[in-house]
């Protein structure tokens, strides 16, 4: 490069302004104006010096024209623009003092050299950008290719190596492809390869199944979720979680359908194999209570006019064996029973069940409940008639039945089960062996038993007891010589319950102590108020007979409880009467006797009730401190019909004997009809009580009474 002096220097930037005014506004450039002069200056340098060199070289020109185009004047305008400023101004700012003409033709030589390099440049550089486009959509298809190609791959991996049976078929239910577990679990190509869906019904498909089927099929729904069964060449059976679902294309429209199965045989086995243990007896087999109960509920719910039966059994005697031969024999017969029962139960709707011990339970749902329920009974006492042969002895094996039949839709399972239990208790005490039909009412008071006990204690203090008085009367002279005390409760449900009803169940609980201490003294009470108002109209004080229970023998306070009710009350001693039953009395240990001993000594009474229901030595009257029999009401009934046994008589009559040579008086109950009193009297009965003279009554009636025979 030559040094330009200042003035040529001035010119060629005079020039360079002007051609990047020409240019600038059609460049793409990013630079600003003054840059962009800044970058045409060297090129202007360029092309003055090309201008005056001493030899011509069309490459000055080509390289101006490639740097246009690297400097983003790509656009034609951009050329025509430039060479038109340098057509007009390169000569006249560059060619100073050099022969004009020359310089001219050199000027346009450049120029055309110029639009060639330009134009190569161009060219090139719009080859470059195209090969860089095809080149990034080359890459990009390299790129997504190899994209599907790896999601092919992933979803092959996941279809072959899924632990899920994976299927796939068209519409029309053609199988299309599945995967190895599928195949797997259905054993053999030959039940998938080219099958069609519709072949596989089962028998144990819920109808449902088919139905979501045809509407996947028609794109009515995207998806179904069933449990499915599927039949396996070699007979077996597979179960199947499967889902199902549609797919569609871009577009929406249905196309295949895709099935994915989980084998669930074995945790099915698994599960019937659990519920097969939590719903049967280990010992026999048999159902068990949670069966029975499930299946007693589906019977009572089966709707109107369906009728069940049901036996209850219970073996009698089951402890005995259990305790004698040991455990294992009775789990033997236990399962031996449990054989028999089985091949009792044979028709359709019956069953039976093992519901804990030696409690069995046969059901029968049949039309005719009501022959078929006792047929059954009657089977089951049957099949237990043969004796079982264990350890080489023959057992004898009774059982007790209840039986319950009825209408469904009346009683819960639970109530129809205890009034089974209930029925079957009756059936044993009964003496066993033996099948009873059930019985509301017998049920009613069991039920209300249970409740009588829970409110006996609460009964006592809202002083819910009362005592009536039945009058003694004597049979010489027919005068009221006293009274005995009888207990009764005014329940608030039940109304007037007789001492039968809750004696044995406050004898029970304990509450018998409180009880009777309580009716001892009302009775003492009583016999006092007697004795005031009376005064000496009668011949004899009236006296006052209670009864005590055996546990009230053997509570420690009787001796001091009665002491100090009679002190209390200012009534001697020998106005009592405590009336003991029987068979409390024979056999008892001297311990037991001691009180009553005691209270005899002091002039209490002691008579012995109910005689004659006990077995009676009757030598042995002679140890017991009683002054007094009380004949049983089943010698009196006896005496009812006419003529009377001679038998019976001669017995009552060897018991007053006995009794009067032992100086005890005896005392006749039940009396109901003056005949039987007249006997009664002649056998030389000293007393007598019954609803001939009067029924259990209030005091005051006792009161009439004796005043009637005193005045009359
Ligand atoms: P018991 O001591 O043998 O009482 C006689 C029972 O015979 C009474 O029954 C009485 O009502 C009934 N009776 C009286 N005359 C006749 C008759 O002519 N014909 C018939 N068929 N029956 C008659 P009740 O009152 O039901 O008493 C039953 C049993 O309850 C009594 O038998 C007694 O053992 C017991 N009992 C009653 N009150 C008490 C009590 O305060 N304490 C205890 N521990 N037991 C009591
Ligand atoms: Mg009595
Ligand atoms: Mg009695």
């Amino acid at each position: 490069m030559t040094a330009q002096p200042q003035g040529a220097e001035d010119r060629l930037r005079r020039l360079t302004t002007i051609w990047s005014r020409a240019v600038f506004p059609v460049t793409s450039t990013s630079l600003t104006r003054a840059e962009f002069e800044e970058q045409l200056l060297p090129l202007a340098r360029r092309l003055s010096e090309a201008l005056r060199a001493g030899r011509f070289d069309a490459a000055e020109g080509e390289a101006v024209g490639a740097a246009l185009v690297e400097a983003h004047c790509t656009a034609p305008e951009a050329l025509s623009r430039s060479l038109d400023c340098l057509d007009a101004y390169l000569v006249l700012y560059c060619g100073e003092g050099g022969d004009q003409e020359a310089l001219r033709a050199r000027c346009s030589r450049l120029q055309h050299a110029m639009a060639a390099g330009f134009a190569r440049a161009l060219r090139r550089r719009t080859l470059a950008e195209q090969e860089a486009i095809a080149q990034a959509a080359l890459r990009a298809q390299g790129v997504v290719a190899q994209a599907l190609h790896a999601s092919e791959a992933r979803f092959r991996a996941v279809f072959e190596g899924a632990a899920i049976g994976i299927g796939i078929a068209d519409l029309e239910g053609n199988v299309l492809q599945y995967n190895g577990a599928l195949l797997r679990m259905f054993g053999s190509e030959q039940n998938l390869r080219g099958r069609n869906v519709r072949e596989w019904a089962h028998p144990e498909d819920a109808p449902h199944i088919w139905r979501l089927y045809e509407e996947l099929v028609r794109g009515e729904r995207d998806h179904y979720r069933v449990e499915k069964a599927f039949s396996r060449p070699d007979g077996t059976v597979l179960w199947t979680n499967l889902t199902v679902s549609l797919l569609r294309d871009a577009d929406g429209t249905p196309q295949y359908q895709l099935a994915l199965m989980e084998d669930t045989t074995e945790r099915r086995l698994l599960h019937l194999r659990l519920r097969y243990e939590a719903t049967h007896d280990a010992l026999t087999g048999l159902p068990n209570r949670t069966l029975f109960f499930e299946r007693l509920d589906k019977a009572l719910n089966a709707g109107e006019g369906h009728r069940f039966g049901l036996c209850y059994l219970d073996l009698d005697g089951f402890k005995t064996i259990n305790d004698s031969l040991g455990h294992a024999a009775g789990d033997r017969l236990l399962v031996e029973v449990a054989d028999r029962l089985q091949s009792c139960v044979t028709a359709p709707g019956e069953m039976v069940a093992r519901l804990g011990g030696d409690e069995f339970v046969a059901l029968t749902t049949a039309a005719d409940s009501r022959r078929q329920v006792e047929d059954l009974a009657l089977r089951i006492m049957n099949a237990l008639g043969t004796p079982i042969r264990i350890d080489g002895r023959e057992l004898t094996v009774r059982g007790s039945i209840g039986v319950v039949e009825g209408a469904v839709g009346e009683r819960s399972a639970a109530e129809v089960l205890r009034s089974a239990d209930i029925t079957m208790y009756r059936a044993k005490s009964a003496g066993g062996n033996r099948f009873e039909r059930a019985d509301p009412e017998a049920d009613a008071r069991v039920i209300t038993r249970h409740g009588l006990t829970t409110a006996l204690p609460a009964a006592l203090d809202r002083g819910e007891f009362f005592i009536e008085y039945q009058p003694l009367v004597h049979l010489g002279d027919g005068s009221v010589r006293g009274a005995e005390a009888l207990v009764r409760w005014l329940h608030p449900q039940h109304g007037v319950l007789g001492p039968d009803r809750f004696i044995p169940l406050a004898e029970h609980t304990g509450l018998i102590v409180p009880l009777g201490r309580w009716v001892l003294e009302q009775s003492v009470r009583q016999a006092r108020e007697w004795r005031e108002r009376h005064g000496g109209d009668t011949a004899a004080p009236l006296r006052i007979n209670v009864n005590l229970s055996p546990c009230q023998l053997r509570h420690p306070g009787l001796v001091q409880d009665t002491v100090e009710i009679l002190e209390h009350e200012g009534v001697a001693p020998d106005a009592l009467c405590l009336e003991v039953t029987e068979s409390a009395l024979i056999g008892a240990e001297d311990e037991v006797l001691e009180p009553l001993h005691r209270l005899a000594e002091m002039g209490v009474d002691i008579a012995l009730d109910d005689f004659g229901t006990g077995y009676s030595n009757l030598a042995n009257l002679r140890r017991l401190p009683v002054s007094a029999l009380k004949l049983d009401r089943s010698f009196t009934q006896s005496m009812q019909r006419f003529p009377a046994d001679p038998v019976d008589l001669k017995i009552v009559e060897g018991i007053v004997a006995l009794a009067h040579s032992l100086d005890l008086a005896v005392t006749v109950e039940g009396v109901e009809t003056g005949a039987q009193a007249e006997q009664l009297r002649i056998l030389g009965c000293d007393t007598a009580q019954g609803w001939y003279y009067a029924r259990p009554g209030p005091p005051e009636r006792l009161h009439e009474l004796a005043l009637a025979d005193a005045t009359g």
